[in-house]
């Protein structure tokens, strides 16, 4: 995280869409969850949202696979 010249948060990856690998704006994002219904007991799950700057493209996948 040092680097100062990598202002954009970019990775090349698969795109399933586009079938060939494109840049992805990576981030990350907490989702809370209920786990049940009956009790308001929520889990906060990190997910890791890539969005393929080609053809905008958005996919998420829990981080945690729980
Ligand atoms: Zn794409």
């Amino acid at each position: 995280m040092a680097t100062t010249d990598d202002s954009f948060n970019g990775l090349t990856e698969y795109c399933d869409d586009c079938e060939l690998e494109t840049l992805h704006e990576i981030s990350v994002q907490i989702r809370t969850e209920s786990v049940k219904e009956e009790n308001a007991q929520f889990s906060r799950e990190p997910y890791r949202v890539k969005e393929c700057q080609r053809c905008g493209n958005r996919s998420s996948q829990r981080m945690n696979n729980a």
